[in-house]
């Protein structure tokens, strides 16, 4: 058996099942197929069905490992981003000493954990932002 993947740089391509890795969306009959593309050896992500995983898993796919992004079988809704946008989001994180924190803000998480005497910790992550 073989399993052809489509890579956005090479086009088709063609692996054993083997190569391939595979985990099926629980909110969804979609599925997530990962797998290194043969030519260039980047790392390519694939939409299938949860009924295709159940034949390439058989075959010998395995698993994903670690986090799925799952978010990338996401349906894409509403205007696409304007470049003023993506600018304007960039000259406020560049206004903002620690927009990480802000967004936990947001989320009302408290913000004590990292207001502590770790601080100088919490601004080294945010200067490898800028
Ligand atoms: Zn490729």
């Amino acid at each position: 058996m073989e399993v052809q993947a489509e890579c956005p740089w090479c086009g088709m391509v063609t692996l054993r099942p083997t190569e391939v890795r595979c985990e099926a969306d629980p909110r969804s009959d979609e599925a997530l197929c990962e797998i290194n593309c043969p030519v260039c050896h980047r790392l390519v992500y694939a939409k299938t069905t949860a009924d295709g995983i159940k034949i390439i898993r058989a075959a010998g796919a395995s698993g994903i490992s670690g986090l799925v992004p799952f978010e990338l079988l996401e349906r894409r809704s509403g205007p696409p981003l304007l470049w003023d946008e993506i600018l304007d989001m960039l000259a406020g994180l560049d206004t903002t000493p620690f927009p990480q924190m802000e967004l936990i803000d947001r989320l009302g998480v408290a913000l004590n954990v990292n207001r502590g005497p770790n601080r100088g910790a919490s601004s080294d992550a945010s200067s490898t932002i800028t």
